[in-house]
Parts: structure tokens; C-alpha cells; sequence
């Protein structure tokens, strides 16, 4: 069975082995992963990442699985939070009572201080990429059960494991590595599907990528990251998105993306391109100004309609995300038709300029209310 296959096989409710005592789940998108021995004892495991939000059962579900019914982890580590890796984190902290560990430069997007920098819509030309204005960015608040990670580099409740700090993708982002056997779990600090495209989000097709590039503002250090796990030679490796892989397949695909870093990993244009996102200890400083052509903009109103669905399975929580989805799925409906004509004939760009500059108005409204934090 190829890998791709054997992977959407973990969209069930058991969790699937990564190598000795690592398993995960695929939450429909994204992977969760489970730290600990089979039966460990109650606190004698550690879940890392919580995947989209309505995903506490299926976790528990997993964890009663492989560690018994009323195991509960020792700690939750998160790799970041993004919204697609924290959705059951609050139900989980607070059902089990249980610490959550991240980086201290990801806390204040975890403890209510500070929103992530905007998305980039517009890179890496995929429908999941153009969808990403609607994702949740604001921060959380984990309150009591938000923990810096030990400085010694010890993940707790996971003895044999380290997390190394792996930005880029977010400020605060980390990687966990078991030296014994070499074993990195990635977060999104590289994927194993190309997360941009929707098609292969959801089928999971296994290829080596670089960070989801709508969601990446430094490419310089998401290079430096990179380079640091390709130099490790993981024999096995889960990331946030995608199959595990192991052995040469893995580490040939790691030397090679961190070799054509900028051409195959970093956008091609964009916003975080050239200009990082700035941040500090109390979340963001300040961001590049958003790019917007009127060619981008008309092929972001084709697919967004399209996607809107999608986003909504996918989940979103406030309402000021739930207005703007309605708002562009409105704009777009009234677009979208002739403006599919168009584009099949390949003379699309500025044929309705009515509409284009009003999608054009709208992504950026959209883009710089992401910015209004
Ligand atoms: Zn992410
Ligand atoms: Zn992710």
C-alpha cells in the first residue's frame, strides 16, 4: 500500500505507528501525534498538537486505544498554534487538567496577547493558500495551563526526547527529535503533502515541501530550520501535514529541499518573500504591507467561492471570520460565472473590471482587517 493510502487509513479512530512508541492520527488535514509505550500508565504519555477544532473525542477515543480508558497524557506539547494544531486544546487541557508546553516566542498567541502575522493568500497558487484568509488567526487563551517549554530542552512527560526550536513558520516554532533512533516529529517545519493545493490536502498525496507557504512569515529562518533537521538525517519523521516517511526516501528529500531552499520551499513572490514578519516576545511587532495584483485578485474570486465550503467543514470560530467568509462568498457568486468563461479563454484579466476591483477591494479590506489586531 502506498504511503498516501495507508495515511488516510489514520483518519479512522486508531492511531497508526510512526516507529516505536509514536503514533498519530490524520485530523482530516493535519496529524496529532501520541508519545508513550502501549497501556503507559495514567500521565505516562504526551500528546503533541491538538488538531482542528471538534477533534476531543476522536483524540481521547485514540488515546483510550493505545494507552488505556482512563489514561491521561502528562502533558500536551504543542509544535505551534496555529489554529489547525490547537482546535481541541482547550476541551483536552481542561477535561484532563493537564499542563500545555510551548515555546516562550509562541505563548502570546496562546495566552490571549498577540494575533499571528496575516496570511499570505496569494502564495503558492493553491486553493487551500487562497482560503487561508479565512482561517483563524486570533490568539487563544490558555490561561493557567499555558507553560514555557523546560530550558533544559526536555519534553515532558517523554523521556528520550528533545524539541529543538524550528521558526520561520511561526515565531515560536519547535521540532521534537528522539536521538536513539533518530525520529523527528516536524510540526510544520517541513510537510510531506503540498499543503497549498486543497486537492492534495485532502488526499494527502506524500511529497516532501517546504512549511505551508500561505502561513510562513520568515523564510529565512523557515530555511535555516530546514537545514538544521535535513543536517539531523532523521531515519523517520511525522510532520503536521502528510504521511510519515523514513529512511533515504526522507533524508534524500530533506537534502534536496534544504540545498534549492529558495527555489523549491520559499515563494516565488509575496509578502513574507523578501520582508519578515517582525516579532518579539509579546507576539507581533510589525509585518510587511500585503501585495495585491488585479491578476491574482480575479483568480483568488474563481477558486474562493469553491472553497468557502471547504473552510467551513474545515472550521472557523468567531464570527467577525464567519462575516467575512459570507461577505466573499457573496462577492464571489456574483463574479464567479462569467468571469470561469473568461479565464478558460485565457484572456480573463481585467475582462471584468467591475468585478476584479471588487474582489480586489474585498481580499484587501479582508487583508487589512487580518491586520487590525
Ligand atoms: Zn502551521
Ligand atoms: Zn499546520
Amino acid at each position: 500500500m502506498s504511503d498516501s493510502v495507508m495515511h488516510r487509513d489514520a483518519n479512522g479512530d486508531t492511531p497508526k505507528y510512526v516507529a516505536p512508541e509514536l503514533s498519530y492520527l490524520l485530523d482530516r488535514i493535519v496529524n496529532v501525534c501520541f508519545i508513550g509505550a502501549p497501556g503507559a500508565a495514567d500521565r505516562g504519555w504526551t500528546l503533541i498538537d491538538c488538531g482542528l477544532p471538534g477533534s476531543a473525542s476522536r483524540i481521547r477515543r485514540a488515546a483510550a486505544r493505545l494507552f488505556g480508558e482512563e489514561s491521561r497524557p502528562a502533558a500536551i506539547v504543542l509544535t505551534h498554534g496555529h489554529f489547525d494544531h490547537i482546535g481541541a486544546v482547550h476541551t483536552l487541557a481542561h477535561e484532563w487538567d493537564v499542563p500545555v508546553y510551548a515555546h516562550e516566542l509562541e505563548l502570546p498567541y496562546l495566552t490571549g496577547q498577540s494575533s499571528y502575522p496575516p496570511p499570505d493568500p496569494l502564495v503558492g497558487g493553491g486553493a487551500m493558500s487562497l482560503m487561508s484568509v479565512l482561517f483563524p488567526k486570533r490568539p487563544i487563551d490558555l490561561g493557567r495551563h499555558a507553560h514555557e517549554l523546560p530550558a533544559d530542552g526536555s519534553v515532558p512527560g517523554a523521556p528520550g526526547w528533545r524539541w529543538i526550536p524550528t521558526p520561520g513558520h511561526s515565531p515560536g516554532h519547535i521540532s521534537l527529535l528522539r536521538d536513539s533512533d533518530r525520529t523527528v516529529v516536524a510540526g510544520d517545519a517541513f510537510t510531506t503533502t503540498k499543503q497549498e493545493s486543497l486537492i492534495a490536502a485532502l488526499t494527502q498525496r506524500a511529497e516532501i515541501h517546504g512549511p505551508p507557504m500561505y502561513f510562513t512569515p520568515d523564510w529565512d529562518r523557515a530555511r535555516a530550520s530546514l537545514k538544521h533537521l535535513a543536517d539531523y538525517a532523521p531515519t523517520a519523521a511525522i510532520t503536521g501535514h502528510g504521511p510519515p516517511l523514513r529512511g533515504e526516501r526522507l533524508q534524500d528529500g530533506l537534502r534536496y529541499l534544504s540545498t534549492h531552499f529558495d527555489v523549491a520551499a520559499r515563494p516565488a513572490h509575496g509578502r513574507y518573500r523578501d520582508h519578515a514578519a517582525i516579532t518579539d516576545g509579546s507576539g507581533v511587532v510589525d509585518v510587511p504591507p500585503p501585495q495585491v495584483s488585479t491578476r491574482t485578485v480575479l483568480l483568488a474570486g474563481l477558486a474562493i467561492g469553491a472553497a468557502i465550503a471547504v473552510a467551513s467543514s474545515i472550521g472557523r470560530r468567531d464570527e467577525d471570520e464567519e462575516r467575512r467568509a459570507d461577505e466573499i462568498a457573496r462577492l464571489s457568486s456574483t463574479a464567479s460565472d462569467d468571469d470561469a468563461h473568461d479565464a478558460a479563454d485565457g484572456n480573463g484579466a481585467g475582462a471584468r473590471a467591475g468585478d476584479v476591483s471588487l474582489l480586489a477591494q474585498t481580499l484587501n479590506e479582508s487583508v487589512s482587517e487580518i491586520d487590525a489586531r
